[in-house]
């Protein structure tokens, strides 16, 4: 449902002029139509954005719907192998998958032509939708395909298959550009962003945050240094663990705490959680946390909790630990990879590490250096407010959009 003020709200947090900013890129796009499209309404980041996202168009004077395509069981088999296979796994998708696949996507063409024939944009997020634009031949407006996935190097058999589908549209969106492929229209940038108003980054009380250190018995008067990560080798949980061994003799008081979650439903990951217990050898100070899958106020106030916020992965996609740490005031030290490298500027808002001695050594000098720790933590919430706030990712929509309407202009007048 609407909220009422959204943009009221948000402008509280993202400041008036951002506000401003979206309400003047928007008034040229006022009376279009626009559709989004995946394929759920809650659960996973694409729906936790698009729940924000759409009420903001509307509220910016954008005729916005969401629609979402669903199927029978088969369909999300095979639309999970496409996810797995954009993600670099060799997976076999059988023929009769993708004949549901694509019956599903002619299903959904059927209910909705007349909103998807007419819309003035349509943005299909994700593999899911992706062959809906095969029964628009001759559509009116300019449809977009927003990957969310890292499709840096997919599974090319898999990949053949879909691209077909997303040749057809008039741009493309990928997070990064090491996750971008080459397409024959333009491929556009937009990196993904928090919402400061969802439990996981609202602002929680004292006393909230003081429970949630009981719970999991940690000493709110000693440091402590946390990593949140699903129990994954590319998280680096051993490296984590070695930083802080080392951090800790000449930090005696040092406590560590590593929470992720998700574990009992992945093998590996019940692996890594066990070998990451056996690695933290009883240490009284290291706490591990299974969390469940809807944590995030704890999430929220382990965050908080932190002196230090580590995200010491060897290979990362975006990380949206980091910006969610940094948006809570939180240097974070974090491994010099992937989407880490946008985020932690060096020596300003944390800092870039490559091995377990240098994380460590770092932690030494910010907590012996809180005066420095805390300056480092204002920067990084204000560079989370300047770049990795949804309302960011909002204003590169509408510009993509208004830029896509008017591709054929000479010039292109904001008013
Ligand atoms: N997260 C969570 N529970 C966990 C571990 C992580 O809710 O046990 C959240 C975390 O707060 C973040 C997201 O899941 O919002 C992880 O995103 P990120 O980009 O850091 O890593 P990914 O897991 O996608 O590789």
């Amino acid at each position: 449902m609407k909220e009422k003020n959204l943009l009221d709200k948000y402008g509280e947090i993202a400041g008036r002029d951002v506000i401003e900013h979206l309400q003047q890129l928007a008034r040229p796009l006022n009376g279009l139509r626009f559709v989004h499209i995946n394929s759920t309404q809650t659960g996973g980041g694409v729906a936790e954005i698009l729940q924000k996202l759409v009420p903001l168009m509307q509220e910016l004077g954008i005729e916005t719907s969401w629609e979402v395509i669903t199927g029978e069981s088969i369909f999300y088999q095979c639309t999970k192998s496409f996810h797995n296979a954009i993600q670099g796994n060799q997976v076999d998708v059988p023929e009769s998958y993708l004949k549901v696949y694509e019956k599903t996507n002619a299903d959904t063409a059927e209910r909705l032509k007349g909103l998807l024939q007419e819309a003035d944009v349509v943005i299909a997020h994700d593999p899911q939708p992706a062959a809906l634009i095969k029964y628009f031949p001759n559509r009116r407006g300019k449809w977009v395909w927003r990957c969310h996935i890292d499709a840096s190097r997919p599974f090319r058999p898999v990949w053949k298959y879909l691209r077909e589908f997303v040749s057809e549209y008039d741009a493309s969106i990928f997070s990064l550009s090491s996750f971008a492929q080459r397409l024959p229209h333009p491929v556009y940038l937009i990196a993904p962003s928090i919402d400061p108003f969802n439990e996981k980054n609202i602002d929680l009380g004292e006393e909230e945050i003081s429970k949630v250190l009981q719970t999991f018995k940690i000493d709110p008067e000693r440091p402590i240094i946390l990593q949140v990560s699903r129990y994954d080798r590319f998280k680096d949980p051993f490296g984590v663990i070695r930083s802080y061994q080392l951090a800790k003799e000449f930090v005696p008081p040092l406590q560590l705490v590593l929470a992720g979650g998700g574990a009992s439903d992945d093998p590996e990951g019940e692996e890594v959680l066990r070998e990451v217990r056996t690695a933290a050898m009883d240490d009284p100070d290291i706490r591990i946390l299974l969390l469940p899958a809807d944590a995030h106020r704890t999430i929220n106030a382990l965050q908080r909790s932190a002196d230090i916020v580590m995200q010491k992965s060897i290979k990362e996609g975006f990380g949206l630990t980091v910006t969610e740490a940094m948006w809570k005031n939180k240097p974070v030290i974090g491994g010099d990879t992937g989407g880490i490298r946008i985020q932690v500027v060096n020596h300003h808002t944390g800092f870039l590490v490559n091995t377990p001695e240098g994380a460590a050594l770092r932690i030494r000098y910010l907590l012996h250096n809180p005066d420095i720790m805390e300056e480092m933590g204002k920067k990084a919430k204000e560079f989370v407010r300047e770049n990795f706030l949804i309302t960011r990712q909002l204003r590169e929509y509408l510009t993509l959009i208004f830029a896509l309407l008017h591709a054929k202009e000479e010039r292109i007048e904001l008013g």
